[in-house]
């Protein structure tokens, strides 16, 4: 049993829950499924019974009784299917910190036993391919053989200033390789001396945090930072806000590390990249771990307004109340319908704006509405930020 996955101040902040529920109000997976046990007040509530009933004074004082195997199971699926994009966290008036709170309730339903079975392939596949898709890690960098004009060395160099850490959707994905495909164009153009892992790069660990896994996260962690090491690089920079926000919070600060957004903003004002006019009007998604998560809301803007011919006009759910695009915390594997419909939620939203595009700073949120967008024929164009940059390198 896993009381013991919860440090002394998160007990102690289950306590202070007043249930006034504003929680759940902003709750992308409520909304998309009018289901309330999915939102953060149910689960505390939840919670303190569960760990109540395991308490040994409690147990024996008032008689309560361990949950059931099923109502163990029942509660699980409540906790995994939560996108991890910590609105509640944000609105929550006594500043409970929830989504630290919901990483060590899914380490404790992996220790109780009670999880999704799709936890157990995450699992193997990160032991046996050190990515989290089961894909052989050699092939990590194969999207560079795709680029136009790809050089002989494949982005891959012995040593370089800058690694680019492509994380494990952008390298598999067909979708989501424009995305490091564009980013290595622009790096190349603006005369960025960077080199990729190739299979020295493993899963960043995040999979593993969302999935109550991380007993695994050392190993991976230590052999990053061995790989980019050796490269002798000053910085690692990241087009995965999930990568970036885990190598924030959980990796010792050896080298400096920075979101692709940051990094392109600063190469355009030294005017490094040669951008062309660009005649659009987009819109802007927050990612949720580079909002929320890493507070990075004026840089992504920044960057898109100083493409020359391009209007951003803002989505009515913005910056720190940004809606989920429906792809984080391991949703889409573990109930793809919901992710669907917290998707399709988004991008009405930004329909509604008359954006021509609606454009993100995260391949996962990329692969998530632009899923939506083909399945259900919606026009308007979803695009990462680099994407966006190349656009205007290439324009004209
Ligand atoms: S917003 Fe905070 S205090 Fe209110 S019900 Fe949710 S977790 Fe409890
Ligand atoms: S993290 Fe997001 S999806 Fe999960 S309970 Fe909080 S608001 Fe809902």
């Amino acid at each position: 049993m896993g009381n013991q996955d919860y440090s002394v101040t998160q007990l102690l902040q289950l306590g202070a829950c007043t249930a006034c529920r504003i929680c759940a109000d902003g709750c992308p997976a409520v909304k998309a499924s009018s289901d309330g046990e999915l939102s953060a007040v149910y689960r505390m509530k939840g919670l303190r019974e569960v760990l109540k009933s395991r308490a040994g004074l409690f147990r024996r004082l008032f008689g309560r009784k361990a949950p059931s195997e099923d109502e163990l199971r029942h509660f699980s699926d409540t906790v995994f299917r939560c996108t991890l994009c910590g609105n509640c966290q944000e609105v929550c008036p006594v500043g409970i910190h929830l989504k630290d709170l919901w990483l060590s309730l899914r380490h404790d339903m992996v220790h109780s036993r009670a999880y999704p079975e799709k936890i157990d392939r995450i699992r193997e596949n990160l032991e046996e391919s050190h990515n989290v898709f089961g894909e052989d890690n050699e092939e990590r960098a194969d999207w560079v053989e795709d680029m136009r004009d790809a050089p002989e060395h494949g982005y891959i160099r012995d040593r370089a200033d800058v690694v680019y850490f492509t994380g494990c959707v952008a390298a598999y994905f067909p979708l989501a390789q424009k995305i490091p495909m564009a980013l290595a164009e622009i790096l190349d153009a603006s005369g960025v001396d960077f080199t990729l892992l190739g299979e020295e790069e493993w899963c960043c660990g995040f999979p593993m945090w969302g999935a109550g896994l991380k007993d695994m996260f050392q190993q991976f962690m230590e052999h990053n930072l061995k790989a980019v090491r050796e490269k002798g690089a000053k910085e690692v920079i990241f087009a995965c806000p999930s990568c970036f926000q885990t190598w924030r919070e959980h990796y010792p600060r050896e080298v400096g590390i920075r979101h692709a957004s940051q990094f392109l903003l600063e190469l355009v004002r030294e005017q490094r990249v040669p951008m062309k006019e660009l005649s659009m009007t987009v819109t802007y998604h927050d990612p949720c771990d580079l909002g929320r998560g890493a507070r990075v809301f004026d840089q992504p803007r920044e960057l898109i307004r100083a493409i020359p011919g391009v209007t951003l006009v803002e989505l009515p759910n913005n910056r720190e109340r940004c809606v989920c695009c429906g792809g984080g915390g391991n949703l889409e594997m573990i109930d793809a319908t919901l992710s669907a419909e917290i998707a399709g939620g988004k991008i009405a939203e930004a329909v509604g704006t008359g954006a021509q595009a609606i454009v993100t700073s995260c391949q996962q949120c990329v692969r998530t509405m632009t899923t939506y967008v083909r399945r259900n024929k919606v026009p308007i164009e979803v695009l990462d930020i680099t994407q966006l940059i190349h656009k205007a390198l290439r324009a004209g």
